[in-house]
C-alpha cells in the first residue's frame, strides 16, 4: 500500500495520510486495523463516526473527551479537531476530499471529511475558523488528499450554481467543479494563506489503480485517510 501524507505535518510529529487502495476497502473495522497495525499506530486510540455529508465538527480536547465520544458510537459529523495528543481519528472517501489542516506547533490538528455538500455547507471554513477557537498557535497549514479533481467531477447546473465562479469550469459544452479552488477561497478567508495549503494533483476517479472511486465504478469501496499525534 501508499500512503500519501505531506512531509510539513509528518516533520511536525503528526502521523496520517490517506491510503491507497492496495490495503483494500476500509469499510470495515478490521480492515482498518489491519493498517493501524502494519504502522505500529494503536487502533483503540482511533475515533470514527458516522460521515453525513454535515457541516458537524467534533471536537476532541483531551482524554475524557475523547473516552467519552468512544462509548457513544455512530455519532454523525464530517469534521475532526484534536487540541491534545495520544488521539486520532479516521475518515472514509471515495472521491470526497480529506482536508488536512495543522497548526505550526501540531498542537491543533484537523481532518474533515469534504464532499461537494460539506464543501458548500463551508465545512473547510468552519474547521480552520474552529480550530483557532481551540487555540491553534501562528500559521496553519492545510493539505488536501487523493479526491476527484476537475478534469473528472462533472456536475449539473443546480450543483455549479452553489459554487464561487472561480471554481467553476465550462467546456466543451459541460461543467465541471474544481474543489480546490473552492476550499482554498475558504481556507484563505479563515486566515490560511494560499501557499501553506498544499493540493496535489491525485485524482480518484482517474487513477484507478491506485484508488477508489464512487463517480468511476458506483461501488462503496473507500480509501482511510487517518490522522494521529502519538
Ligand atoms: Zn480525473
Amino acid at each position: 500500500m501508499n500512503i500519501y501524507a505531506d512531509n510539513r505535518m509528518l516533520s511536525l510529529g503528526l502521523v496520517g495520510g490517506t491510503v491507497s487502495r492496495h490495503a483494500g476497502n476500509m469499510r470495515t473495522a478490521d480492515a482498518q486495523a489491519a493498517v493501524y497495525q502494519q504502522l505500529n499506530i494503536p487502533a483503540k486510540q482511533i475515533l470514527h463516526f458516522h460521515q453525513t455529508h454535515s457541516d458537524r465538527i467534533i471536537r476532541i480536547a483531551s482524554d475524557a473527551d475523547a473516552l467519552a465520544f468512544q462509548n457513544q458510537p455512530e455519532q454523525e459529523a464530517d469534521a475532526w479537531l484534536f487540541s491534545c495528543g495520544g488521539w486520532g481519528a479516521a475518515i472514509l472517501t471515495a472521491d470526497c476530499v480529506p482536508l488536512f489542516l495543522w497548526d505550526e506547533t501540531a498542537s491543533v490538528f484537523a481532518l474533515a471529511h469534504c464532499g461537494w455538500r460539506g464543501v458548500v455547507g463551508q465545512l473547510p471554513y468552519k474547521t480552520a475558523r474552529a480550530m483557532k477557537d481551540a487555540g491553534a498557535q501562528g500559521t496553519l497549514y492545510g493539505w488536501l488528499g487523493p479526491h476527484i479533481q476537475s478534469c473528472c467531477f462533472e456536475v449539473q447546473q443546480d450543483v455549479a450554481a452553489q459554487f464561487s465562479a472561480q471554481s467553476v469550469i465550462h467546456k466543451d459544452g459541460k461543467i465541471f467543479v474544481n474543489l480546490n479552488t473552492e476550499i482554498l477561497l475558504q481556507l484563505q478567508l479563515a486566515g490560511l494563506n494560499a501557499a501553506d495549503v498544499k493540493t496535489p494533483y491525485y485524482c480518484t476517479c482517474g487513477d484507478k489503480e491506485n484508488f477508489f472511486s464512487w463517480r468511476r465504478d458506483h461501488v462503496k469501496d473507500s480509501l482511510l485517510s487517518f490522522i494521529y499525534k502519538p
